[in-house]
């Protein structure tokens, strides 16, 4: 189970939930190259500890547990993980 990045965070990006990361499993940061080109930011399924420190840091409420993501939202769950493979 991972937390998960949705709509919502297209247009703000603005990177709260990277500060408060325990495992620094969201990407791309603002110093990563990719940060300008990307739409949102993404959660590592495989690296997230499921903290749900995120989750109340993010001023849109983009964020979700992978359980609990709104139906119209569901597809950010493969969204979120492609971006690492
Ligand atoms: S739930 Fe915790 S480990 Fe997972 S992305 Fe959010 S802050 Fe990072
Ligand atoms: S805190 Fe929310 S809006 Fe900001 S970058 Fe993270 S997911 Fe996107």
């Amino acid at each position: 189970m991972a937390f998960v990045i949705t709509q919502p965070c297209i247009g703000s990006k603005d990177a709260s939930c990277v500060d408060v990361c325990p495992v620094d499993c969201i990407h791309p940061t603002p110093s990563e190259r990719l940060y300008s080109r990307v739409e949102h930011l993404y959660i590592n399924p495989s690296e997230c500890i499921d903290c749900g420190a995120c989750q109340p840091a993010c001023p849109s409420n983009a964020i979700y547990q992978e359980s609990a993501v709104p139906r119209q939202w569901r597809q950010f769950i493969q969204i979120n993980a492609s971006f690492y493979r």
